[in-house]
């Protein structure tokens, strides 16, 4: 009997280490090293914006050449003069968000897909607006592969928004802006939180929260940040 209740335990045991083997891919402990080590080390800790940076394979997102740099503590090029942010950077925005699985969120500049890809671990509708086609329809492929099925990618300019999908829960805005567009501003929602870099050059830029209640507007500098620049199409 003993003997019988011990071997059902190992195949348990078993079946577990096997579960876990199947779901990791060869990245799995640089990314927990990631999480860990530049992440939680920094003081982020909401468990869902962790969990999301824990699940998201990075590497998916970046260039063939660049997949062994992609947990690194920096941002890194994706072509087309972009780049894809700093992890804590990614981090640290979607955890001013507060975010809720029901709630919808905009996201203004794709790029590589990757921010639009830990959005969608924690809500289920993520809308992303990209300028630049080639980048913005390689993230769709990525994200589609993926399977993020949650995720709408447009390809145009983000400072008009998506008007047809707003009111938004949370925006994030992912390319500095010198002031923030007005047309953001209106779709966001009662109650809801946008972040956004904001300056007119890059070395004086600075994260700013944004949040709605009763109608009026409250802006709050969260930290000294360096952003590729915001866009207009001519
Ligand atoms: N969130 C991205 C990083 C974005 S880099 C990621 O996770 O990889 C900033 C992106 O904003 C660039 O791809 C740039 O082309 C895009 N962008 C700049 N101006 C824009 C605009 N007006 N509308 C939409 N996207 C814009």
């Amino acid at each position: 009997m003993i003997l019988f209740v011990k071997h059902i335990i190992l195949s348990l045991l078993l079946l577990q280490a096997m579960g876990t083997s199947f779901a990791q891919d060869e990245f799995e402990e640089i990314r927990r090293q990631m999480v860990e080590g530049q992440i939680i080390s920094r003081g982020i800790t909401d468990p869902a914006t962790l969990d999301a940076m824990f699940k998201v394979p990075r590497h998916e997102f970046v260039p063939a050449n660049a997949k062994r740099y992609a947990y690194r503590d920096g941002p890194l090029s994706i072509g087309a003069g972009q780049t894809i942010s700093q992890p804590y950077i990614v981090a640290f925005m979607t955890e001013e968000l507060q975010l809720k699985p029901q709630h919808k969120v905009l996201e203004i500049g794709t790029g590589s897909g990757y921010q639009a890809a830990v959005l969608a671990e924690i809500v289920e509708q993520v809308y992303t607006i990209e300028i630049v086609e080639s980048l913005g329809r390689r993230a769709e492929n990525t994200l589609k592969q993926l399977e993020y099925d949650g995720v709408h990618v447009r390809i145009g300019d983000g400072y008009v928004g998506w008007p047809e999908e707003a009111p938004f829960d949370a925006i994030i805005v992912t390319a500095r802006v010198k002031e923030i567009p007005q047309p953001l501003l209106d779709q966001l929602a009662e109650g809801g939180r946008m972040i956004i870099p904001v300056g007119k050059s890059n070395w004086n830029a600075q994260l700013v929260l944004v949040r709605k209640n009763n109608g009026k507007i409250k802006k709050k500098k969260r930290m000294a940040v360096s952003f590729v620049p915001f866009t207009r199409k001519q």
